[in-house]
């Protein structure tokens, strides 16, 4: 595979409006010079989604065959794992253990799961009143836009793109404009697998560009978001003018639980992971450490001296931890961040500090603050970032309170051997998902998506074909 630079457009490679670069942030250099959808493009791709969604080659394709389709884009994504994965590495800065072991493969089984779905979409006979037959039938909503984020961007966008590619919708995705290149190598690799011309667009371009005029064209049925909570409000604002359809999977604050009685050690690795995988850079992140009272100290001084010894730099090296934050813009709004921690009067006990790698790229340590209020801004607002806040809290009520202290509501962790105790707190949470002595585990058929500011709508497992679909209820009258 090459890199590729221009739209897909109805399965042609078009050019846009204009251009942007896209850089690799651990280097700082540009990758490449991407075309970006202007109002133009993004009318042109949803004329070709709209006509390949009418034409009865796709419309009316068998359903085994759309899971044939799925299943062969999946084995072409798995063909060339090694060139996407190093793609992603290169445009996000994530080390290439992730992309590699986790992001692309997770692409790969998600194709697989919904490709599994595509001729299992029935319906229902409903025991009505009066003589008369009742079924009901699943129909794809339509044309559906995906406005994707750059934290997984190829992940993510195969959220979105398998199920409504398997319940036979016509699919725009625009990923963020920081990291365009996976989606573009998707978009060759739908071609090759053989979907129909127009059954996948793929729009390059800035939010406010080319989202924008996504979400406001009246040609799109269904728009499916992961991004901020601010955008997220943005988006669904917009596509009320319609109204159309949208699903929002938005930002989060985490709370990551650990009660006196659990596997510490486990519980720490459970820390560690739950806000450094991903540089922080993820909606799921543990950022909040809630910590039983009576285990706090030492519990934070292993979170520390772990911490301290994570090793930041090359995306490439297999040694690294953490990679590069995805922009200059990103590293400072962390950074910033850490800056509020200081001066609202948290302690900081490891990290704190910008990096580089030969003078270049946009690094920050592995940061972690103790003495943290609920009310804090870093224990408030979603930093996206390697920075944990810690607190204390003094028995189950206490935990859950802290816990739900917060706008959103997207994943939450407990660690402790009390069977009870788990439960109550899973119970008690808000949050879409809950993690029992484990975190950041995700699964092609488990639902994910939020609770309260986090969004609504799920992406994964079966619930997310609902996403998808629309149900026609039919009537048949049985006495002439
Ligand atoms: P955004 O939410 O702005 O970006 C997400 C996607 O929305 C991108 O594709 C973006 O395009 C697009 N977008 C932006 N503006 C519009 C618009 N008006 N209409 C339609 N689409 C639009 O995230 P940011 O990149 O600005 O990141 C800022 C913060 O958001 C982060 O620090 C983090 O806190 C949070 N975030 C949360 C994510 C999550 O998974 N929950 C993911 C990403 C960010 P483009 O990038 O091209 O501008």
């Amino acid at each position: 595979m090459e890199l590729r630079t221009k739209l897909l457009i109805g399965g042609e490679w078009v050019a846009g409006s204009s251009r942007f670069p896209t850089l690799n942030p651990a280097t700082e250099e540009t990758i490449a010079e991407v075309e970006e959808a202007g109002a133009d493009e993004v009318d042109a791709a949803v004329r070709s989604a709209r006509e390949a969604f009418a034409d009865p080659k796709w419309r009316h394709m068998d359903p085994h065959c759309r899971a044939a389709l799925l299943w062969r884009l999946a084995d072409l994504v798995e063909q060339n794992a090694e060139f996407i994965a190093a793609t992603e590495t290169r445009d996000n800065g994530k080390p290439l253990f992730e992309s590699g072991k986790v992001d692309i493969p997770f692409v790969v089984a998600n194709l697989r799961y919904f490709a599994g779905w595509a001729d299992k979409l029935t319906g229902d006979v409903i025991p009505v009143s009066g003589g008369f037959l009742n079924y009901t039938l699943r129909d794809p909503v339509g044309v559906v836009g995906a406005i994707v984020p750059w934290n997984f961007p190829l992940n993510i966008a195969s959220w979105k793109l398998a199920p409504a590619l398997a319940c036979g919708n016509a699919v725009i995705l625009k990923p963020a404009e920081q990291t365009p290149l996976t989606a573009l190598l998707l978009g060759e690799l739908a071609l090759e697998a053989g979907f129909p011309p127009g059954v996948l667009n793929v729009i390059p371009g800035r939010g406010p560009v080319t989202g924008q005029a996504l979400v406001e064209h009246p040609g799109v049925d269904k728009i499916c978001f992961t991004g901020s909570t601010a955008t997220g409000r943005r988006v669904m604002a917009t596509a009320a003018a319609g109204p159309k359809k949208v699903s929002l999977e938005l930002g989060g604050k985490s709370p990551n639980i650990v009660f006196a009685d659990a596997d510490l050690d486990a519980a720490v690795r459970g820390a560690l992971t739950g806000i450094f995988y991903g540089k922080g850079e993820v909606c799921a992140a543990g950022s909040r450490l809630l910590v039983e009272r009576s285990v706090h100290d030492e519990f934070v001084e292993k979170v520390a001296a772990k911490a301290t010894s994570m090793t930041v730099g090359d995306p490439t090296d297999s040694k690294t931890r953490i990679g590069a934050l995805v922009s200059a813009e990103q590293r400072d709004r962390v950074l910033g961040y850490i800056d509020a921690g200081r001066e609202d009067g948290a302690k900081l006990v490891a990290g704190g500090n910008r990096a580089e790698v030969d003078g270049k790229g946009y690094f920050v340590e592995a940061t972690v603050f103790d003495e943290v209020d609920p009310g804090m801004r870093i224990a408030q607002e979603e930093i996206f970032g390697p920075v944990l806040a810690t607190l204390a809290f003094d028995d189950v009520d206490d935990a859950i309170a802290v816990a739900n202290h917060t706008i959103y509501g997207l994943a939450a962790g407990v660690w402790t051997r009390d069977i009870g105790k788990a439960h109550r707190v899973a119970r008690d949470v808000q949050a879409g998902t809950v993690w029992v002595n484990t975190y950041n585990r995700y699964d092609p058929a488990s639902p994910f998506g939020g609770f309260k500011q986090s969004g609504f709508g799920r992406d994964l497992g079966e619930i997310a074909l609902q996403e998808y679909t629309q149900t026609k209820s039919v009537w048949v009258a049985l006495d002439g």
